[in-house]
């Protein structure tokens, strides 16, 4: 039986319909830039998270530039973030002339550990403290990082908080028990729409949610050169829009994330059920959902010292498999001038040798994942 990591075909095939017809409206009108398609899911996206305001971009990763260039970040700030994350993350935060500094992830979550999120900036000097300006937790997998204690220190030292929710449209958490959607906790919320995220359009595409109505007018001027009145400009911006074909595609597959979640939630709970039967759970460490957390499961990760070659045993049975990531960013060659050196992060790079992505997308059989379960166990000799 084969099992592809993901395949989007199914889902497309039971919204095309719908898709074709919308898209054909666009492509009629003729008007590709903005307009209202992009200002309606702008509007059902803040809505969707809980706040007040949205701004379409052409990508997750322009959405964290972008926020970033909103709060002026320059050459010589500083700003915290995990290194176990997808390189936009941190190139982003490059790409300024700003300089990265990483707290190393919590084992089980593998988000940033609040605990040595304040450890770090503990340890920076008076002078180096001024230069701190922001932190970017990752919702990683599809589940909030720890956003209480993040938003608690945040405060105490008066910077800004980006949260990086590209994996993690629909999680939550709670705060002060209060149940808060991923997006709606920091000053910034940015999302990515690359196919393989639970919300996909048909290529590139991102937004920004954010609090304010002056923030949201800042950005949306940024994502056009920086321009007020047509041709002048006020700030040197850049072009990240978004798509208005791209906002028409997602604004059909809005309703359904909520059902896909559950899918992949159900999906996750199957692999569980399946490993524990087996007496698995202690090899491959599934993923846990914290108290008070609703996990989305961009990803099932598992983790093992046998990684590599159950990655192996699991491609020649054609299951799909993935790392996410197999280097810390720390440790990658673009980032040698930061002058990190192996053992700076034990735990993120402990994740990068031992963590393994399972197919999860919401259209799997109950089969192919009694499959991957069965073929897991053959591995480990059940
Ligand atoms: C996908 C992703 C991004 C970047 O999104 P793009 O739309 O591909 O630019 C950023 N951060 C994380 C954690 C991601 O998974």
């Amino acid at each position: 039986m084969k099992v592809p990591l993901l395949d989007l075909k199914p889902q497309y095939q039971s919204i095309k319909n719908e898709i074709m017809l919308s898209l054909d409206e666009v492509i009629t009108s003729q008007s590709f830039i903005l307009g209202p398609n992009v200002e309606k899911l702008e509007l059902e996206i803040a809505s969707y998270c809980g706040a007040e305001y949205a701004v379409g971009v052409n990508s997750g990763s322009d959405a964290l530039l972008l926020s970033m260039m909103a709060l002026n970040i320059k050459s010589g700030d500083k700003i915290i973030t995990t290194p176990y994350t997808f390189f936009a993350t941190v190139g982003s935060i490059c790409r300024l002339n700003a300089e990265p500094l990483f707290a190393d992830i919590d084992p089980v979550t593998y988000n940033i550990d609040p605990v040595k999120l304040e450890s770090l900036i503990d340890s920076l000097s008076k002078q180096e403290k001024t230069k701190l300006k922001a932190i970017i937790p990752v919702h990683l997998y599809g589940q909030c990082a720890d956003m209480e204690p993040i938003l608690e220190i945040a405060k105490r030292y008066n910077i800004a908080v980006i949260e990086d929710a590209a994996q993690a449209l629909g999680a939550s958490c709670s705060i002060k028990n209060e149940e808060k959607k991923s997006c709606a906790m920091g000053d910034f919320g940015c999302l990515s729409f690359f196919p393989s995220k639970n919300l996909g359009c048909f290529g590139d595409g991102g937004m920004i949610v954010v609090k304010n109505e002056e923030t949201a007018t800042k950005l949306k001027s940024l994502r056009m050169h920086g321009m007020g009145e047509t041709y002048f400009h006020q700030y040197v911006g850049m072009n990240g829009r978004l798509d208005a074909l791209q906002a028409v595609v997602l604004l059909i597959k809005l309703p359904y994330l909520d059902s896909w979640a559950e899918k992949r939630t159900e999906n996750a709970g199957l692999y569980k059920k399946l490993f524990k039967e087996q007496g698995l759970l202690e090899y491959l460490s599934p993923p846990q959902t914290g108290e008070g957390f609703k996990h989305v499961f961009n990803q099932f990760v598992i983790r093992t010292k046998d990684r590599d070659k159950l990655k192996e045993h699991l491609i020649r049975k054609e299951i799909g498999c993935a790392i996410y990531y197999p280097l810390s960013l720390h440790l990658q060659e673009c980032f040698k001038f930061l002058g990190y050196k192996e053992g700076d992060f034990p735990e993120s790079e402990k994740a990068s040798n031992e963590t393994l992505a399972l197919p999860v997308f919401p259209e799997l059989e109950k089969a192919q994942i009694e499959y991957v379960a069965e073929q897991i166990g053959i591995f480990y000799g059940r």
